[in-house]
């Protein structure tokens, strides 16, 4: 299988992620496995989650490995902004 790297449509659901096929042509570690996921000439396949971003070989997906972890969904998510239940009541003793 080619990478296509042009093509953003498809992309690759796993453990909530969705990988987008990339090559990295600067240094970046694979946070998988944390060897290197780059090289200035010939970078090997890599995935990227469009929603936390992590980056991974494509290897592991291939091979089914399980060395990625679930999707935190998009960084900074996490908290919540508008608590809905927030109610100050007071109290008059
Ligand atoms: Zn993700
Ligand atoms: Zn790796």
């Amino acid at each position: 299988m080619e990478p296509l790297p042009g093509d953003k449509s498809s992309y690759i659901c796993h453990k909530g992620h969705e990988f987008i096929h990339t090559l990295y042509h600067f240094p970046t570690n694979c946070e998988a496995c944390t060897k290197p996921l780059w090289n200035m000439f010939k970078p090997p396949p890599a995935l990227e989650c469009r929603r936390c971003h992590i980056k991974c070989h494509k290897d592991h997906m291939d091979k089914k490995e399980e060395v990625i972890a679930p999707c935190r969904g998009e960084k900074g998510q996490n908290k919540k902004k508008n608590p809905e239940n927030h109610i100050v009541r007071f109290f008059n003793n």
